[in-house]
């Protein structure tokens, strides 16, 4: 099937609307963000592609990194991580401190903003050069030598980070951090910087279709049952307190970012990447989840 046909009568038909939504401003850098910025691109297990708009332009891909994070920590420790992080939808905000108080410094999942600080101190704790290390990895994920953090997006939101040092110090108190607090910030705030296209993404997240093999490279990044687990985290985890809903409308298991990104996977199928940086209230793309709905429901593949 040809999407890029689908792709312009979706975005047509979105068009006529008044664009919605607020380009997050809680992070200086990213207030600076053209707001109608629009791209898709597919990627097919089987190496076609489709793409719309700015799908070749690079954006801060913020909160979707949370899940490469993931998978290397889960790669290195295994189940052990579940020590230390939840498997379970927080239904509260991405930045929410509330249910830490009472889970004893452990949070719900890894997706949530305190969940990918532990995930920074577990990867501190394992890597020898945790922020080249973890660069080598996404840099063979993606294909692109040249990816990098963006230390611009990085400084900005360290001077904003006024939640993400609550969460961090409150973890530290309960005894979940064991590293210096202020080498986990560093390192989260260069994995929330980093800048990928559509067609980077579409393509770095290909792993997570084929039971964690890589379809292009042939290479086992994670295994079947690990791969498995982190869509099923993605399903129940990848939107904060609006998970249900993307499931409800869209029926994939994927990621959002505050810089307007949407990852979605179809296993065995495709990921496809949606940038659009206005947000609605919860901090996902407003158009990227409203396309993606459209998409999954004219082309009946909602895994559901
Ligand atoms: N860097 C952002 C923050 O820490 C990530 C949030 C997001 O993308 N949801 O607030």
């Amino acid at each position: 099937m040809n999407y890029n046909n689908l792709f312009s009568e979706i975005n047509n038909s979105l068009n006529k609307k008044k664009a919605q939504g607020k380009v997050a401003s809680y992070i200086p850098e990213l207030s600076k963000v053209d707001p109608d910025k629009f791209g898709v691109h597919l990627t097919t297990i089987d190496n076609k592609h489709f793409s719309i708009g700015d799908a070749n332009e690079k954006f801060s891909i913020q909160s979707i990194a949370k899940v490469l994070s993931l998978t290397l920590a889960y790669k290195i420790e295994g189940e052990k991580l579940w020590e230390r992080i939840g498997v379970e939808p927080s239904g509260t905000p991405f930045n929410s401190l509330v249910q830490l108080e009472y889970n004893n410094g452990i949070p719900r999942n890894p997706l949530i903003n305190a969940g990918a600080i532990v995930i920074c101190d577990i990867l501190i704790s394992n890597l020898k050069s945790p922020k080249s290390d973890f660069l080598k990895f996404i840099r063979e994920l993606s294909g692109n030598p040249t990816l990098d953090f963006c230390s611009r997006m990085a400084e900005s939101e360290k001077i904003t980070g006024f939640r993400n040092v609550a969460l961090v110090n409150l973890m530290k108190s309960f005894n979940n951090i064991k590293n210096d607090i202020n080498i986990v910030m560093d390192f989260y705030y260069n994995l929330c910087s980093i800048e990928m296209t559509c067609k980077e993404l579409a393509r770095t997240f290909l792993f997570l279709t084929t039971d964690g093999i890589d379809p292009i490279t042939n290479k086992k990044i994670l295994t079947e049952s690990k791969s498995k687990r982190i869509n099923a985290i993605m399903q129940l985890c990848g939107f904060y307190d609006e998970a249900g809903e993307f499931a409800f409308k869209v029926g994939l298991p994927g990621k959002s970012g505050v810089g307007g990104g949407i990852v979605a996977i179809h296993p065995n199928k495709y990921s496809i990447v949606v940038w659009s940086p206005r947000l609605n209230k919860k901090g996902n793309s407003k158009k990227g989840m409203r396309f993606l709905e459209l998409f999954t429901t004219k082309t009946k593949s909602s895994i559901f």
